[in-house]
């Protein structure tokens, strides 16, 4: 099968990816399936792996294939993989999260997004930038009908981290949100916040994504740092840019929350405590998410139709794909299909 190795990380222009023409099918080992996959999201993740912004967790050759927004069909069964429900011609989709110990305090009380013993989908173990892949069973995701393969692949990550992210910034009912940034997952919670009655505010660079978030109904879209038209109950930052927590937090009300949705960010520069953090304003990341987020949030995408713009790229332009998604080059969602 053909697959996609980080080789040697750096960045995206000098080609750090590599496709293997010929690699092994992998086997799925107890309790995992084996997925065919039909579509593989892009994720900015993608790019942190790829570049060595996250610390490789193979860097052994041939490096991990990465990938973790897998919709696949399952094409085999391991050792003892039927009780998670899946048979073989199923879809079936794997995410970021790959397993947990099920066993620590965090995976005790609910948050198994902050276990320490958590592995990932294409960076501990090899993902959808590929024909096949493995996924344990218990940590697959059923998906709703109404969608296309492509259209369900950047729900998986983008579309979950999104929706965990409007957890964390504790919108209030008809809030006020405001969102930093207007990609894969921005456009995705976007969507998922106007149908609960907020009123969105899109902060963000490049023409394009501020069309398309008037498109899905923000009441206004502005530049990255400019001051939104009302103070925001709640914000957002996608944008993976330190210096953007400056003006989001000063466009926050009394009591606001900011959440950074992203994985890794630059530095964000001192804050004003006056200007930035007073007035019960609060900062908090956003890690990762847990079984039970990504359940609600497909439950809710099998509800309410999303529109999901979605930029279809073969299998072998991986990285075309990745140096576009850096260079900011399209809005929405890049996917790969095989
Ligand atoms: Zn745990
Ligand atoms: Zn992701």
């Amino acid at each position: 099968m053909r697959a996609w190795h980080v080789e040697a990380p750096g960045p995206v222009t000098g080609h750090p990816l590599r496709l293997h023409p010929q690699d092994e099918v992998p086997r799925p080992g107890p309790g995992e399936l084996l997925l065919r996959v039909l579509a593989c999201g892009v994720c900015r993740t993608d790019l942190h792996v790829t570049e060595g912004d996250l610390p490789p967790h193979r860097p052994t050759p041939p490096g991990v294939t990465p990938g973790h927004e897998v919709v696949g069909e399952v094409a085999a069964l391991g050792e003892d993989a039927a009780g998670a429900g899946f048979a073989t011609g199923d879809r079936a989709g794997a995410a970021w999260l790959r397993s947990t110990d099920n066993t620590c305090t965090f995976c005790l009380r609910g948050a198994e997004n902050l276990c320490p013993a958590s592995r990932y989908t294409g960076w501990d173990a090899d993902g959808g930038y590929a024909e096949y892949m493995t996924v344990p069973a218990a940590y697959a995701h059923r998906l709703p009908d109404g969608y296309t393969d492509a259209e369900l692949a950047p729900l998986l990550c983008a579309g979950i981290i999104g929706y965990h992210a409007l957890q964390r910034a504790e919108l209030p009912p008809g809030g006020r949100l405001g969102l930093y940034g207007f990609g894969g997952s921005a456009h995705l919670a976007a969507q998922v916040a106007l149908a609960r009655g907020a009123t969105v505010h899109v902060l963000t660079r490049g023409e394009q994504a501020r069309q398309l978030a008037r498109e899905l109904g923000a009441a206004s879209a502005g530049d990255a740092a400019d001051m939104p038209p009302e103070p925001l109950d709640a914000a957002i930052l996608f944008a993976p840019v330190g210096d953007l927590v400056l003006p989001a937090l000063a466009a926050l009300d009394r009591g606001g929350t900011l959440a950074i949705a992203g994985i890794h960010l630059t530095d964000i520069p001192p804050l004003n405590y006056e200007k930035h953090l007073f007035q019960e304003r609060q900062l908090r990341s956003v890690t990762s998410n847990s079984r039970a987020d990504a359940r609600e949030f497909l439950d809710f995408a099998a509800g309410h139709k999303l529109a999901v713009t979605v930029h279809p790229y073969p299998l072998d332009a991986a990285d075309r794909a990745l140096q576009d998604l850096e260079a900011g080059r399209f809005d929405g969602a890049a996917v790969l299909i095989p």
